[in-house]
This record gives C-alpha cells, structure tokens and sequence, in this order.
C-alpha cells in the first residue's frame, strides 16, 4: 500500500467535540467506510499489473470486485450499463444487475491538445476495440464504449506508443486538467498554460501520493480572456490575469462543484506566477488530501471543506502549512467579453486559422475521428484541440484553404455555423452507457436540436438569444453541468398519464458563468413544479422562446 504518510495522534491538529469527518490530518487515516478501506488495501494505480498479467487473461469472470467496481477507475475504465434495462428500474436493481461485462474507457487528454496522429490511434482503436463509439466529452476527454478487458493492454500500447493514456481518468484522483483549448495559438491570449499544464502532468498524474484523495479532484487552467475552461465549478483554477507589479500570471479559485449542494468556486485573491503555478496546485491537492472529508461520500469533494473554511482560511493554511511563503494579492480578472467556445473560424497569432466545430451533444464515432484527421492533414494541419464544451478546434489551417476546410467539417456533421440549439447543447452520457442513468440524453437532445432547427427556421418573426446553452443529465448527478445552462435539464421519470411512467426532465432555468451573456455567472433555479416529458421537450423550448422574443428587447440575454 502506498498513500500519504500517516499523522500520529499526538501531532494532529485536535477536532472540536463531534463525530470525526474522517480528515487524515485531524482524525488519523484509518478507513472509515468501505470505499476508503478499498482504497487504503491497495493504491488503485497498482490494479494495473492485475489488467495485464491476470484480467487480460482470464477475462471478465477472474476480476475481483474490488478491482472491478473500485480501482479500475484509475486507469479510466468503467463498466457501462446492460442495454435493455430501463431507467425505472436503475434504483431497483442491484448495481452487478445493471452492469454489463463491456466498460467504458476514457482516454485523458490534458488541456485538449491532440496531434492528428493521436486522433487516428483513438480512431482506430474504436473501430478495433469499440464498436467504432467514441464520445467527446465537457472535460476534453475522449470515451468509448463496449471495451472488453482482455484487449486493454493492446489499447494501452497504441495509445502510449503515441503519448496518450488513460491514467486516472477517473477515480479519486486528480482529473484531466482542462485547459483553454487557444493555448499557444490565440492572438488575445494573456499567458499560455501550456508550460504549466505539462509540468503538473508529468510530475504529479500518476503519483501514488495523490492517487488517494477523497473524491475526485478537477483542475482548470486558462490563459485567455474568454475563461473558456468553467473555471468557477472546479476544485482548482487559474485564470490569467495581469497583475500590475508582477505582470501575466493566474488568479487562485478553489472549491467549485456541481452534482448535488452545486457551489460555485471562490478566489483567494491570491496571485500565482506562472513559475509557480505548479506548487500552488500541489499545496491545493494537497490540503484536499488531508484535510477533505472522508467519512460521507457524498460530503468528501472540496467544496464542502471550502464551504466550512471558507477562502481567507483556505488561503493561510495553504501559505502556512503547504507553501512556507505569502502569495502576493492580485487584481480581479476582468469579466469575458467573447464566448469560450470558439466556434466558427478565427484568425491565429501566426496568421493561420483556427475553426471551432460543433458535433451534436459531442456525439462522434472512430469513423468520424479517422476522416477528420484526413481532413486536416489535407489542409497541412497536424493539430486539433477538444474543448470544455464538447466541441472540436481544427488548428493551423492556412488562410487558403479555410473556407473550404469549414465546408468540408460542415460535410462531415462537425457544424462550424450551427444553430443556437446545437451551438451550445450538451448532453451526458445517459442511458445508453450510464448505470446510474434514469433517461436518455443524447438521442433526445439531437433529436430536440434538430426539431427546433426545424421549427424555428419557419418562424422569422421570432427573436432568438444570441446564445442559448441547453444542457442535459440523465439523473441527479451533474455531468452536463445544469445548473450552469440557460435550460438546464435533469432526467427523472414522470407520470405518463396512463398509469405509467415516461422519461422527462426537471426544468432548471438561469444559469450561466462568467463566459455566458450573464453579467456574472450564477446557478440556475429549479422551478418547481416545471416538468418536461421528453417527448414535449420541443414544444416546451419553443415556448420559452416564442416568451423570450415577445418579452424582451434587441440584444436582451436570454438570462435576463
Ligand atoms: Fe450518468 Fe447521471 Fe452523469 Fe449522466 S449525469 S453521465 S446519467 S451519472
């Protein structure tokens, strides 16, 4: 077993009178619920060697449950939900009824930095390994399905041939990192994360000292005026700003969550300096380790620790315990005035282009992936980026070509021009994949997307928003990060009026971050009683629209 070192109980910080929240630091590291006792038998990242040399082998039947439902997760691999099993029944069953013997994989892509090569291994592999699925994802990461587990160690020798992986991707671990998916290229760019990005990759992903935390640790880091990486609902984020002693550097939010109790993060007020960016983010993980909650699940993400200490004590036991020095005070980043998603086409700072393309609810295919990478080779270019909102950038398009290359991204359903619905709609998984889904959301929203394109293309006289952000949960849980949309839906199953129930939405209105139209960003509101079938889900955003346009004034957001 490799975890932090353990904390006698003579040296601890002491706890006020009460049950212990199962804070190393304070409570001692002595497993307090079986998740914790799982991780404390054996660090997840050593379930490797068993893929390898054991499960590759001896197939689904020989993993142990512990590995199977626990530490699988820190090399990226989940099992996806049977099909067949209806949403009414993912609360019934057990959770091995709902489990398929195919996982899900998710392949890490840090700051969404892709080389075409790179783009046609993932290719290939869905077309070898994965039915030819393959989804991208609102953290810039790349999933597929139907993975069996005695084909991952091929999978892992093509991707690490050409520099991906998969290490903790999931689990209670530190996350892909988003990163501004312009880093390097944009003309308005204050600072490239890219230096930073590397180095917190290649000296603390896959440290055994960070591969138990409580939950999941999710980093943001954005160089670009637009904060195009929702740095507000991240554990940590570094938002450039420019400091007027110190010049370019970041500004230091910590404790964002969505998911259930969804808490926006705060600033420290703190100034990081590019240089050391990296250690501020090892003495943020690192109070997470120690001091995160561990003994309730679903209390154990750093929001909650921040939302006890709030950001001036965050900030001094950052400085006091972890970092031995002050942080300087910086100034607040000014608010965003060009959206974060960069689609369309834009000029880069070397006088090439970049196109920003929409897929539909960031649903692609190997196929897909293999075309696209033959696509942008044509044009001479070898990069492309994912973003944050489940979009693709093609890179380094010569100013020749460009409009030509958007035409042949538009050919292939990479939508360079899209429609505000499709423009901004994102789905999770859903219940496709999802054990814990309760409805669909993929098919629902293109097929939602497509319907109001349809409609609203007859209907002239109607004003749209500039923007309009549809987000879209299969259950509670926050994977499309509602709470962040202009429509924000939440799967659940409502009275079909005939006795029985039918997929649907609870309607959540008003949310948006700082990139949105919104002056500043917020969560949006549940409004009770508003319930959508999925069936109405077309009917109910043409209303809200047709309201929009009757209520409002040239140029009104949508969140006003
Ligand atoms: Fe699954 Fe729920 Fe997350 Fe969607 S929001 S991917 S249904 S856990």
């Amino acid at each position: 077993m490799t975890q932090a070192t353990h904390t006698p109980a003579s040296t601890r910080p002491t706890r006020p009178a009460g049950k212990p929240h199962g804070q190393w630091k304070i409570d001692g590291t002595e497993p307090l619920n079986a998740n914790e006792a799982f991780k404390a038998d054996d660090n997840g990242l050593n379930v490797r060697e068993r893929i390898e040399n054991v499960y590759a082998h001896g197939g689904f039947d020989s993993i142990e449950p512990d590995d199977l439902h626990g530490r699988f997760r820190w090399w990226g691999l989940y099992t996806q939900r049977k099909p067949g099993i209806d949403g009414g029944r993912t609360a019934t069953l057990e959770p091995h009824e709902l489990e398929d013997r195919y996982f899900m994989l998710r392949v890490r892509i840090d700051g969404g930095t892709l080389s075409t090569t790179q783009l046609r291994t993932i290719g290939e592999i869905s077309r070898d390994f994965a039915r030819d699925s393959a989804d991208v994802t609102d953290r810039q990461n790349i999933q597929l399905h139907w993975i069996d587990v005695v084909d991952v160690p091929e999978i892992w020798r093509r991707l690490e041939a050409v520099g991906l992986d998969t290490t903790e991707a999931c689990g209670d671990v530190p996350r892909v990192i988003l990163g501004s998916p312009v880093a390097g290229i944009a003309k308005d760019e204050l600072l490239d994360p890219t230096p930073v990005i590397a180095e917190i990759r290649e000296r603390f992903i896959g440290d055994p000292e960070l591969a138990n935390l409580p939950r999941k640790f999710k980093t943001a880091i954005s160089g670009h005026p637009s904060q195009d990486v929702v740095h507000e609902i991240n554990d940590i984020s570094l938002i450039a700003v420019n400091h007027p002693e110190f010049g370019p550097g970041y500004d230091l939010w910590v404790g964002g969550g969505l998911s259930t109790s969804a808490r926006l993060a705060e600033r420290l007020g703190a100034f990081v300096s590019p240089e050391r960016a990296a250690e501020v983010w090892l003495g943020v993980v690192s109070i997470f380790r120690d001091y995160g909650y561990r003994r309730l699940r679903n209390k154990a993400r750093l929001k909650y620790l921040m939302n006890d200490w709030g950001p001036v004590r965050f900030r001094e036991v950052l400085e006091n315990e972890y970092l031995g020095y002050a942080l300087p005070d910086g100034p607040v980043p000014p608010k965003p005035t060009t959206p974060g998603d960069h689609v369309g086409i834009h000029e880069q700072k070397d006088g090439r282009y970049f196109i920003g393309a929409s897929p539909n609810a960031g649903r692609l295919s190997g196929t897909l992936l293999l075309q696209l990478a033959d696509l942008l080779e044509s044009h001479g270019s070898t990069r492309l980026r994912t973003t944050p909102h489940q979009k693709l950038l093609a890179l380094d398009i010569p100013a020749a070509s460009v409009k030509a290359a958007a035409a042949e991204l538009d050919a292939l359903g990479l939508a360079t021009a899209p429609s505000i619905f499709r423009r901004s709609a994102i789905a999770c998984t859903g219940i496709e994949y999802c054990k814990l889904a309760i409805v669909d959301t993929k098919d629902t929203t293109i097929a939602a997307v497509a319907e109001l394109e349809e409609r609203f293309a007859a209907k002239t006289a109607v004003r749209l928003p500039a923007a309009l952000s549809l987000h879209v949960n299969g259950c509670p849980n926050s994977c499309a990060r509602i709470q962040t949309a202009d429509i924000g839906l939440k799967g659940q199953l409502l009275p079909d009026g005939n006795g029985g129930m039918s997929p649907g939405f609870q309607v959540h209105l008003g949310g948006g971050l700082a990139s949105s139209s919104r002056e500043e960003a917020g969560l949006g509101r549940t409004v009770r009683g508003l319930k959508v079938t999925a069936d109405e889900l077309p009917n109910y955003i043409e209303r809200v629209l047709e309201n929009y346009s009757a209520g409002s004034t040239e140029g009104e957001s949508f969140a006003t």
